[in-house]
Formats: structure tokens, sequence, C-alpha cells
């Protein structure tokens, strides 16, 4: 059986970083996911990662602090996602580069689009870190953004603790009913909680294919990739 994407972009919530520890970063998470990872790349699949930071710091959460610097900070946590998955990837013996939206050359190379297709085609996995680079928008907001501007085939949305799109929050609904198929019009109508609306009409404005699907267990990457029904489709 051959992949069923030729490009993807894969949205790994900070929240997934953070195992069962809910914050901060937790390596042993991370190899599992960088070997899940690292199947799919086996198949030939070009990988973009957007990283979140939620398990470092949300703009949001502090409300008394000034909204851009709140988010600047958020941001710079994706940065340290980032390397912690490049690490765990490096470790596997693939070539990966991050790129940050926030120039600091140092740590990575900025964002630059062209670079990033040449990587790509290179089999290098990119690690698209610091969001777009401004606040008020989120990291999801980015997934479809890159997406867009590497013509992916894909997004794959990776959330921790629950398997898909629903009808109401599982965790506090139990009759919550899981969505197999949705499209992007549905999200923004029934205000379903599962991307921000700037994220959810960047994708249908531009016709990227979205797939929300559970981290918990890791290997549903790979299944979703080799096509099968898990999670929940949007178009
Ligand atoms: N953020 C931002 N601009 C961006 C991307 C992210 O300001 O383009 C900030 C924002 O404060 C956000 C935080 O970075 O709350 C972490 O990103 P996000 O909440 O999307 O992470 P996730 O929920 O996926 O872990």
């Amino acid at each position: 059986m051959s992949p069923k994407y030729k490009r993807i972009i894969l949205k790994l919530s900070g929240e997934a970083m953070a195992g069962e520890r809910g914050i901060g970063i937790d390596p042993e998470t991370i190899k599992v996911i960088a070997k899940e990872v690292v199947k799919i790349h086996d198949l030939n699949v070009e990988i973009g990662i957007v990283v979140g930071g939620g398990n470092f710091w949300r703009g949001r959460s502090a409300s008394t602090m000034d909204r851009a610097t709140s988010d600047y900070m958020g941001m710079l946590g994706t940065v340290m996602n980032a390397l912690a998955l490049q690490d765990a990837l490096e470790s596997l013996e693939v070539d990966t580069r991050v790129q940050t939206a926030i120039e600091m050359k140092e740590v990575a190379e900025p964002y630059i689009r062209r670079r990033a297709i040449r990587h790509l085609e290179k089999g290098r996995i990119v690690i698209f870190s610091a969001g777009i680079g401004n606040p008020y928008f989120s990291t999801d907001t980015t997934a479809a953004l890159r997406a867009a501007e590497i013509n992916a085939d894909v997004i794959l949305l990776a959330k921790k603790g629950v398997d898909g799109i629903y009808d109401s929050d599982p965790k506090i609904n139990h009759e919550a009913v899981k969505y197999t198929d949705l499209d992007y019009k549905e999200i923004l109508n029934k205000e379903l909680k599962i991307m921000d609306a700037t994220a959810t009409s960047l994708c249908m404005d531009n016709d990227i294919p979205l797939i929300v699907f559970g981290i918990d267990t890791p290997s549903n990457m790979l299944d979703v990739v080799m096509g099968k029904d898990i999670g929940t489709k949007v178009k």
C-alpha cells in the first residue's frame, strides 16, 4: 500500500509534547511521536510540521498582560517545542530544519517559503515555529497558512485528549456525537471548537482538506497518511 498524500502539514499541539505531565516537554513522549513521524518519512512523504506552544504559554490566558506581549511569549514557546522535536527526529537519523517566523538566526533558519519547499523536496522534515510571527494568531492558523504556501495535500491536526470533532465537548457531554465528515462551513456555523475561525476560514478559502484525529495513539498519524478512516475529515 502506498501513502495517500505526497506532502503533508502535521500540526502538533503543544500539549502533545507534554505527555501526561500536561505542561512543559516530556522527552519520552516526543521520542514516541518522532518515531512515528519517521515511519511516514520512510514512505517518501514530504513532511512539514507546525508546532503549538500551549504546553508553555497561551497568549489569551494572561488577562492582565498586554496581549501582544503575551502572544510573543507563546510564539517563543513553540520554538522550544520545535527544537525538542528536531532533536528527537535527528537522533533517529532524519534530516530536519527548524524555521522560525521570528528571526533568531543563532537558533534556526528564518522562515523562507521557497527554502522550506526545497528542504521538503530534498527529503528534510521542516519544522515551522514561532507561529506566523504575529500576535493575535494561533498555530492552527499557522498550519493553514503554511499548508497553503507549500501546497500541502492535507493538514493533519493531531489533538491530545480527543479523537476527532464532536457536536459538543466530549469531556463534558458524554452523549457528544463524533462527526466522521464535515465541511468548513458547518464548523463555522455550528461554532465547533476545534480550530479558531481564522484558521477555519483560511482552510476553507484555499480548499485545504483537514483531518482531525487523536495523538494519544501516536500510530494514528501513519494510519491517517495511509488513508485509514480515523477521526474527522473536513473539506
Ligand atoms: N501565537 C501567536 N501567533 C501565532 C501563533 C501563536 O501569537 O502566529 C501565540 C499565541 O499566544 C498562542 C501561543 O502562541 O496562544 C501558542 O500557540 P497555540 O495556542 O496555537 O498552541 P497549541 O494550542 O497548538 O499548543
